[in-house]
């Protein structure tokens, strides 16, 4: 690949280092990454990936800057206030480098944009800052074969690791098989974060696509970097694939990315029926649907009278076939998957809609083993 006289000029660091050279220098321009968020994480892995010379970066972000933002966000600044956040980045990166190509993306990645989203790039820097997005980004990049560098941050810890379907390693779903349930994290405004903790995590994730790109050195698969900054220290956690991954496990049972509903508020609260109150309205004749969103073998072995099984994966794919006009109580084991198919059922239109808290673990326990169906 030729270079320009300007280009020589501007990568003569990487043009002189053993193992980039022009040959890893032009793997870079050929390369393509894309960026979830311009916020704390995606400022700075934009930016060094725009320096270093990736060809094509991609932005996707559907927000827009605010001033509170410009504490951490590096991409943006004053001007940028009110502004697409895409539009301020694509700005920014295009006045560090205008050799490269930016592809700004505003919009909010969904289960329908996620798999033609990352179709088009290489790898995947996931810096979004919820667990929606998380997930979605983890499915869509193990599906689509693209390695994912993940960060995420709180307050004053932070963590990254590399989940590489092409390398063996285990997948986000592996060690948080489902996104926790709505009010067990705190919001995702509230927690606050010390400015400069994602310019530590987010260049790092930059690093680690850098070198998977240009095949350098041992990425970050199968391991999980933790940083503590108050105690100013790195610990290095080893992750293990888990065979029975919903995602990556030997019988998967999400084989597309699944849309979970934000819980970013207290408004997004679901509404919970306990097992007691549960067992009066079956009692009473309940006119509406029983679901029960576990596997097959589980309902096989234990379930409530008059369940309808429909397993948490084949839901999104279902939607559309249930009654949108009755009611609905969701259980599972523990009220962790069935608070997802919660989510996803209002999100999809249905408006009464109710997760049995504690799952069957706790109807059991409070009220023994469910009559025989
Ligand atoms: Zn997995």
């Amino acid at each position: 690949m030729d270079f320009t006289d300007r280009e020589q000029d501007r990568y003569s660091r990487h043009h002189c280092l053993p193992g980039v050279g022009t040959e890893g220098q032009a793997r870079l321009k050929e390369a393509a990454v894309l960026c979830i968020g311009a916020g704390g994480l995606g400022s700075p892995a934009a930016l060094y990936l725009a320096a270093a010379g990736v060809g094509r970066l991609g932005i996707v972000d559907a927000d827009a800057v605010e001033l509170s933002n410009l504490q951490r966000q590096i991409l943006h600044d004053e001007e940028s206030v009110g502004e697409p956040k895409t539009a301020s980045a694509a700005r920014r990166l295009t006045g560090l480098n205008r050799d490269i190509r930016i592809e700004p993306h505003p919009v909010r990645l969904t289960a329908a944009n996620v798999m033609d989203m990352f179709g088009n790039y290489d790898l995947v820097i996931d810096g979004s800052d919820n667990f929606p997005t998380r997930f979605l980004a983890n499915d869509a990049a193990w599906l689509a074969g693209k390695p994912l560098v993940a960060g995420a941050i709180f307050q004053f810890e932070g963590q990254l690791t590399v989940f590489d379907r092409g390398r063996d390693s285990p997948c986000y779903r592996c060690l948080l098989p489902e996104p926790p349930p709505p009010g067990a994290v705190p919001g995702c405004d509230e927690a606050g974060v010390l400015g400069a903790l994602p310019g530590v995590i987010g260049t790092l994730q930059a690093m680690e696509a850098l070198k998977l790109l240009l095949g350098h050195g041992t990425p970050l698969t199968g391991r999980m970097l933790h940083y503590d900054a108050t105690a100013a220290r790195f610990r290095e956690l080893e992750l293990q694939p888990d065979p029975a991954c919903p995602l990556c496990g030997s019988h998967p049972t999400i084989t597309a990315p699944v849309d979970y509903e934000a819980h970013c508020s207290s408004a997004d609260a679901l509404d919970e029926i306990a097992v007691a109150d549960l067992q009066a309205i079956l009692e009473a004749d309940f006119e509406g649907v029983l679901l029960d969103v576990r596997q097959p073998e589980e309902h096989a072995a234990v379930r409530l009278p008059g369940s309808t099984l429909l397993p948490l994966g084949e839901l999104p794919a279902r939607l559309d076939s249930l009654p949108a006009d009755v009611p609905y109580l969701v259980y599972c084991k523990s009220g962790q998957r069935s608070a997802s198919a919660v989510a996803l059922l209002r999100e999809a239109g249905f408006s009464d809609v109710r997760n049995v808290r504690g799952g069957i673990t706790s109807w059991i326990r409070e009220l023994g083993p469910p009559p025989a169906a």
